[in-house]
């Protein structure tokens, strides 16, 4: 039965990590997620639903579009791939509590920024706002231990993404910092604080290896979200046992 359902948190996962492609790359272009319906940038051929099948369809078209043969960017199944896994990882981490709607709705947010961040350097406001409000109320179902600490998270998070705005004049996004209060109410004040940490270390290597590649060492601009994302729920997941090993380390 456990099998069963983990299917079926999988195709969930992967039908809606196809639908977070769409809404991450339409939000910040002003465009309907409804209409017109999906096509090929290049060509402007409508997708069918040999076209739409989230994962399988890229790998049966090996990654071109069947009308022009341009080759479509391997972010978007990858995408629908990880939500899958996350869906399933989620459910079987939680199981039937209150906490698997923080998960889901937390890795949605993420995943659908991720999109937006890599293809515009933007995390939308529209996006955050909604998802904001979905997990400020989730929170209030499944509190964190003391409640509180989810806004004094928020509080953090969002300060000292502020502070450190200020001080390196605008080497902060305003969308990261907005993000880190929706972090820190899902995370509290110790795992927000980690988050912080994993995301610079994170972005220090995708900096350093994305500067190697371009070997003229020209300064392109790394989206800071990504790093930020996969931070976040390695905090969300393992956070507690990180900071455990580490209180350990110094004992
Ligand atoms: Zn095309």
């Amino acid at each position: 039965m456990e099998l069963v359902i983990s299917m079926f948190f999988f195709l969930y996962g992967i039908t809606f990590g196809s639908f977070f492609n769409v809404v991450g790359l339409r939000v910040p272009l002003k465009e309907s997620i409804v209409t017109p319906p999906s096509h090929c940038t290049t060509c402007d051929r409508r997708l069918t639903l040999v076209d739409l099948v989230p994962v399988f369809s890229y790998v049966f078209l090996k990654g071109k579009c069947r009308g022009c043969g341009e080759r479509i960017s391997a972010i978007y199944p990858l995408m629908e791939l990880l939500t899958g896994l996350l869906f399933v990882f989620s459910y079987l981490h939680f199981g039937w509590q209150w906490e698997l709607l923080v998960a889901l709705l937390f890795i949605s947010m993420l995943i659908i920024l991720t999109v937006s961040d890599l293809t515009y350097m933007l995390i939308p406001n529209k996006i955050l706002l909604p998802f904001g409000v979905a997990i400020f109320i989730a929170r209030v179902v499944s509190p964190l231990t003391p409640w509180w600490d989810s806004l004094l998270g928020a509080i953090v998070g969002f300060g000292l993404l502020l502070l450190i705005a200020i001080v390196s004049k605008g080497g902060m996004g305003g969308g990261d910092i907005k993000l880190f209060l929706v972090i820190g109410l899902v995370l509290g004040t110790l795992q927000t604080l980690l988050t912080l940490f994993l995301a610079s270390l994170i972005g220090a290597i995708v900096g350093f290896i994305f500067l190697r590649k371009t070997k003229q060492g020209r300064k392109t601009p790394v989206p800071f979200g990504p790093s930020i994302a996969v931070a976040a729920l390695i905090a969300y997941f393992y956070g507690s046992q990180l900071v455990g090993w580490y209180t350990d380390l110094l004992s």
